[in-house]
C-alpha cells in the first residue's frame, strides 16, 4: 500500500508527478502538501489522519492508528519536486505561456492558438523552448515568415525551457485512480504530451 501511486498537483492544480504513499505521507508531515479529497477539500497531516476511516478506503497504519491513504495531493510550495527534464510538448509550451497569445497578450482557447517559430524556419530558427511560442491565427498571419523587427512586433516573454515538472502521459498512465480524474484535462494526451521534435 505505501508503494501505491499518489498524484501530485502543483499549487495551480496542474498534475506535476506521481509520487508513492510512503512519500506522500512524508511530504504532507514536513507540510510541503496538503491532501486533496473528493470534495475538493483540503487537509493537513493532522486534519486527515483524524478522519474516520470507512471500509472502502485504503489505508495504512501509522503510529497508533490507521489513517486514510491519499491519492491526489496539492504542494504547498515549488521548490521541492525534483529537478527533471520538462518533456517538450505542445501540452508544456501552451501550459508555459499560459494560452496566452505571446505577440498580442489575449488569452485563446487551445484551438485557437497554434505554435509560432520566432525565428522563422525559413530563417534558420529552430524547433526548440526558446524559439517556439503560442500565437493566435491573426498574429500568426501578421508576422508571416517575417522577423519580428520588419514584422514591427514584440515577444510578451522570452521563451525558455521552464522550470517546473508537468507530470508525462507516460507516468499517469502507469497507476490512475478514479480520484485523479478531476484533474486530468479530458483532452487529447496523445496529442498535448507527445514529444515534439526538437532540431
Ligand atoms: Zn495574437
Amino acid at each position: 500500500m505505501l508503494s501505491t501511486n499518489v498524484l501530485v498537483l502543483n499549487r495551480g492544480y496542474v498534475p506535476v508527478d506521481v509520487t508513492t504513499v510512503r512519500r506522500a505521507f512524508a511530504m504532507l508531515y514536513q507540510g510541503i502538501a496538503k491532501v486533496v479529497d473528493d470534495q475538493y477539500l483540503t487537509f493537513d497531516y493532522h486534519s486527515w489522519s483524524e478522519l474516520s476511516v470507512k471500509e472502502h478506503h485504503d489505508s495504512v497504519g501509522l503510529v497508533d492508528r490507521l489513517v486514510r491513504v491519499p491519492r491526489v495531493i496539492l504542494l504547498q510550495i515549488y521548490d521541492r519536486m525534483p529537478m527533471r527534464t520538462v518533456r517538450f510538448s505542445r501540452f508544456n509550451i501552451y501550459l508555459r505561456d499560459k494560452n496566452t497569445c505571446q505577440y498580442c497578450g489575449e488569452i485563446f482557447s487551445r484551438k485557437e492558438l497554434n505554435l509560432d517559430h520566432v525565428i522563422p524556419r525559413s530563417r534558420g530558427g529552430r524547433t526548440s523552448w526558446d524559439n517556439i511560442v503560442t500565437s493566435c491565427f491573426s498574429c500568426n498571419r501578421r508576422k508571416g515568415g517575417q522577423l519580428l523587427k520588419t514584422a514591427k512586433m514584440r515577444l510578451l516573454n522570452v521563451p525558455r525551457r521552464p522550470r517546473w515538472t508537468p507530470v508525462s502521459v507516460y507516468t499517469l498512465r502507469r497507476g490512475h485512480y478514479d480520484e485523479w480524474k478531476p484533474f486530468l484535462n479530458p483532452i487529447d494526451f496523445a496529442y498535448w504530451n507527445s514529444e515534439l521534435e526538437q532540431d
